[in-house]
C-alpha cells in the first residue's frame, strides 16, 4: 500500500490492487503526461464474446462482439470520456460541457463526480432513453433539455465552450478519439490480430474514426498484420453519410444514433472508404429485428443503436459484399437496460397469476418425477 504522502491531490488512481482503466493499461499509447490525473472507472477491457448461433444467422463463420455495454456507464463512451476529463482537469478546467443523446452525459456526469468538477449537459427534449438520462441526473450533472435536436444541441455546446471557460467533452475534442481508440487496441490484444471485418453504429463518426486509427497504430507497431474493413450503420431514418448529405430531422428507435449532420463528418468517412468497407442505411425494423437476436441468440442484451451494427453486417454478407469466410466483431456499443422502453411490452407487464405450484406445472407442461 502507498503511503499518505506518495498520493497527489490531483491523483484519482484506486489503491492499485483493483481495476487499472485505459489511462494504466495503454498509456505510452494515449497523450498522456507526468501531470494527467490518474482518473478511471475501471473502464475498457470488456467482454469479446464468440457468437456462434447469431454468425450463423449473419452467415459467418467466425463472430465476436465486444460487449462495450460492460463499461462503468454502460457505454464505449467511458473509455474517450476518462482521457477527456483527466485532460481538462490536467488544463485546469473545473467545468465540462456537452450535448449528448444520452450516453455521452451519462458519461460525462460519471467522471465529472468521480473528479470533483462540474458536469454541464444539454439534451434533445424528448428523444432521450430513460437510463441515460436518469445516470446523468443522479450523479449531479446540471441537465438542460434543449427544444432542439442532437444537431443543434452541439451547436450551443461549441458555443459556450468557445465563448466561455468550459471545456468540450464531445467527440470533437481529439482526447476522446485517443482514449477510444483502445476498443481496437484491446479486440487486436485479445484475438491476436485485427479482425478482418468490424461492423459498428456511426453516429457522429467519432467511435468509427478512433477505430480505424486504433487499428493503424497497432498495424504500425506491427501488433496487427492487417486493418480491418469497416462497416458503418446508419438507421435508415438518420443516414447522412449513407445519402452523402445531412438530414434536417433525422428520426430513428436508435436515439443513440439519431443525428442528421455528423461531427465527425470527414473522418468517418475517410475511415470507411479507405478500408474498402461502405456505410449501410437500416431500417428500424431490422435494427429491431437483430436487437431482439443478439439476446435471444447470445445472452448479450444491447441498445437498438448496437443492434444496427449486426444488421448491417448481416446486409453485407447476404448481398456478398462480406465473404462468409472473413472473421468479424460487432462492436455493441451500449448496454440494453439503458433503454428499455424498446424492450417488448410484455417484460414490463407479464401479468400474474397465483401462486399455486400445481398450475403453474400444468401450464408449463412439466414432467411429474
Ligand atoms: C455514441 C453512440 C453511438 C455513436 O457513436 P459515434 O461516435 O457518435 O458515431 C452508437 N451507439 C451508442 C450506444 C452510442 O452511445
Amino acid at each position: 500500500m502507498r503511503s499518505e504522502a506518495s498520493v497527489k491531490a490531483t491523483d484519482y488512481a484506486t489503491d492499485g490492487r483493483t481495476r487499472r482503466g485505459v489511462l494504466a493499461r495503454y498509456a505510452e499509447l494515449l497523450p498522456l503526461t507526468a501531470s494527467t490525473p490518474h482518473l478511471s472507472l475501471g473502464e475498457g477491457d470488456t467482454p469479446l464474446l464468440a457468437a456462434p448461433r447469431l454468425a450463423e444467422w449473419i452467415g459467418v463463420n467466425d463472430l465476436h462482439l465486444k460487449y462495450e455495454g460492460a463499461n462503468p456507464t454502460g457505454s464505449f463512451k467511458d473509455r474517450g470520456m476518462v482521457v477527456a476529463v483527466a485532460k481538462a482537469i490536467e488544463a485546469g478546467s473545473t467545468t465540462i460541457i456537452c450535448a449528448s443523446t444520452g450516453n455521452t452525459s451519462a458519461s460525462a456526469a460519471a467522471y465529472a463526480a468521480r473528479a470533483g468538477i462540474r458536469a454541464v449537459v444539454l439534451l434533445p427534449a424528448g428523444n432521450v432513453a430513460r437510463g441515460k438520462l436518469a445516470q446523468a441526473v443522479v450523479a449531479g450533472a446540471t441537465v438542460i433539455m434543449l427544444d432542439c435536436n442532437f444537431d443543434g444541441a452541439l451547436d450551443v455546446a461549441r458555443k459556450l465552450a468557445r465563448d466561455y471557460r468550459v471545456a468540450l467533452v464531445n467527440s470533437v475534442n481529439p482526447h476522446r478519439i485517443a482514449g477510444q481508440k483502445t476498443g481496437a487496441f484491446e479486440i487486436c490484444d485479445e484475438l491476436g490480430d485485427a479482425p478482418d471485418v468490424v461492423a459498428l453504429p456511426v453516429g457522429n463518426g467519432g467511435n468509427v474514426t478512433a477505430y480505424a486509427s486504433g487499428f493503424a497504430t497497432y498495424r504500425t507497431l506491427n501488433r496487427a498484420s492487417h486493418t480491418p474493413i469497416f462497416i458503418g450503420a446508419q438507421a435508415a431514418g438518420a443516414a447522412p453519410l449513407v445519402l452523402g448529405a445531412p438530414v434536417l430531422n433525422p428520426e430513428t428507435v436508435a436515439t443513440a444514433i439519431r443525428i442528421g449532420n455528423p461531427a465527425s463528418w470527414d473522418s468517418a468517412v475517410s475511415a470507411v472508404t479507405d478500408s474498402g468497407g461502405c456505410f449501410v442505411a437500416i431500417p428500424d425494423d431490422a435494427i429491431l429485428e437483430a436487437y431482439h437476436k443478439v439476446v435471444e441468440m447470445e445472452g448479450v442484451f444491447c441498445e437498438p443503436a448496437s443492434a444496427a451494427g449486426i444488421a448491417a453486417l448481416r446486409t453485407q454478407v447476404r448481398s456478398g459484399a462480406i465473404g462468409p469466410s472473413l472473421s468479424a466483431v460487432c462492436i455493441l456499443t451500449g448496454n440494453g437496460l439503458k433503454d428499455p422502453d424498446r424492450a417488448t411490452p410484455e417484460s414490463f407487464n407479464p401479468g400474474s397469476i397465483a401462486a399455486d405450484a400445481s398450475t403453474i406445472a400444468a401450464s408449463l407442461g412439466f414432467v411429474g418425477r
